[in-house]
């Protein structure tokens, strides 16, 4: 049994919390080194108590403060905040794996210092490597990181290839990915009623329960558009290798097609902790709390194929990464500043890739020859969203 000494980026979040559930199962093999979270000190607090980690950050300056004064009685956690606070536990020499589950562009950073430090990093922020790519994925062979997929689809891809070829799928006689998705909430909805679904209802997944912002992404299929890309960098294969496949029961996480016709499939009951599990234990296998699948209750898998013209996301995502250079991260900041708004009221479901289609117009594509070009064209991309937001509503 390996022991592994863990930080968790996003600790009080969807994934964050079901990373810890595994660790709570197997004491004598996972130990926790850090925890981060956003704002939610008194969350991160109660975590604190329970892991005792040596390190706790808050992104927040303020609920950093919080949180120092929270747990004044718990000398043994010193309390850091911001970036540079995120990136010093992510890269710090005691721990061994980088749980990156941080949401959106804010776990770029926190996630490539692990990398760079040569980590373990399971990657759940899958916005971290959309935005970079090929930045990213040099990183990791540069510094010899193990980087496994959490991402449930990914994780399953992973699952059913030979893991000495997961960068090399021709070698290993791979002819095609078959990426499954839920087809979200609004799966059945008619384009017209696609005007006036709600957050509440966007939030409501039918068979997964996560963060709000993948949660809306699921419901536009912009979710699936991003793993389109995230399994291209991951894999390193082409869009015309992945084949989206809408499958209402998420019970089978992806398949992988080979030369002799063979297809291997995944399959759980949907529930993250699988995918982390297999993660943090990998090669070893360890139990995760999950159901186990009855096959008999399911009775039935359906496979539809997507629909662009209802989920346009899912064709501007695949355009995105088509033009390359720093469009896809355009599309991830477009993305994040539309979802957000519409989370407030501000934008309506169906305008979302109306914001990131004409933020991506507006924003001029360069290479993606650095991180720091990477980061400005996020930043750029954020402001002519706000911008593209401002208009409609004018
Ligand atoms: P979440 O919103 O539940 O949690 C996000 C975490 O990030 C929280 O701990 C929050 O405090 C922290 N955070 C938010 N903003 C931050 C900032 N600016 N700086 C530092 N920390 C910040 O999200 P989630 O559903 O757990 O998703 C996390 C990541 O995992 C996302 O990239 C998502 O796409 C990916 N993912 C999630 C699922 C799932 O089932 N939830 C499945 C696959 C992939
Ligand atoms: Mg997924």
């Amino acid at each position: 049994m390996t022991q592994r000494s863990v930080t968790v980026l996003g600790a009080t979040g969807s994934i964050g919390l079901s990373t810890l559930d595994v660790v709570r199962r197997h004491p004598e093999r996972f130990s926790v080194w850090a925890l981060t979270a956003g704002t939610k000190a008194q969350e991160l607090a109660a975590l604190c108590r329970e892991f005792k980690p040596a390190y706790a950050v808050m992104a927040d300056i303020d609920a950093a403060r919080e949180l120092e004064s929270l747990l004044e009685d718990l000398p043994e956690t010193t309390v850091l905040s911001g970036e540079p606070g995120l990136c010093q536990v992510a890269a710090a020499e005691e721990a061994d794996t980088v749980m990156a589950a941080i949401v959106g562009a804010a776990g770029l950073a926190p996630t490539l210092a692990a990398v760079r430090a040569g980590k373990r990093v399971l990657l759940a922020n899958k916005e971290a490597l959309v935005m970079s790519g090929k930045l990213f994925m040099d990183a990791v062979a540069a510094s010899g990181a193990e980087l496994l997929p959490i991402d449930s689809e990914h994780n399953a891809i992973f699952q059913c290839m030979p893991a000495d070829k997961i960068r090399n799928p021709v070698a290993a006689g791979i002819t095609r990915i078959l990426l499954t998705a839920s087809g979200g909430p609004f799966r059945t909805f008619s384009k017209e009623s696609l005007d006036s679904v709600t957050p509440a209802q966007a939030c409501a997944h039918p068979n997964w329960s996560m963060g709000q912002k993948i949660s809306v992404d699921s419901a536009t299929l912009m979710n699936k558009g991003l793993e389109l890309i995230e399994a291209c960098w991951l894999f390193n294969t082409t869009p015309d290798h992945v084949e989206v496949h809408v499958h209402p029961e998420s019970i089978i996480h992806s398949m992988v097609e080979y030369a002799d016709g063979s297809v291997l499939a995944q399959m759980g009951s949907p529930d993250m902790r699988t995918p982390i599990a297999n993660g943090m234990a990998w090669p070893e296998r360890i139990a995760a709390g999950v159901a186990p699948l009855d096959l008999f209750a399911i009775g039935k898998f359906h496979f539809e194929r997507p629909d662009v013209q209802r989920f346009p996301c899912l064709r501007l995502a695949a355009d995105a990464f088509a033009t390359g250079g720093t469009a896809p991260a355009v599309l991830n900041a477009a993305n994040e500043i539309a979802v957000a708004a519409f989370l407030e009221g501000k934008l309506s479901f169906t305008d979302i890739p109306v914001i990131i289609e004409r933020t991506l117009a507006a924003t001029e594509v360069v290479d993606a020859d650095s991180f720091e070009t990477i980061f400005a064209k996020d930043a750029e991309a954020r402001v002519q969203a706000s911008e593209q937001i401002g208009l409609l509503s004018a």
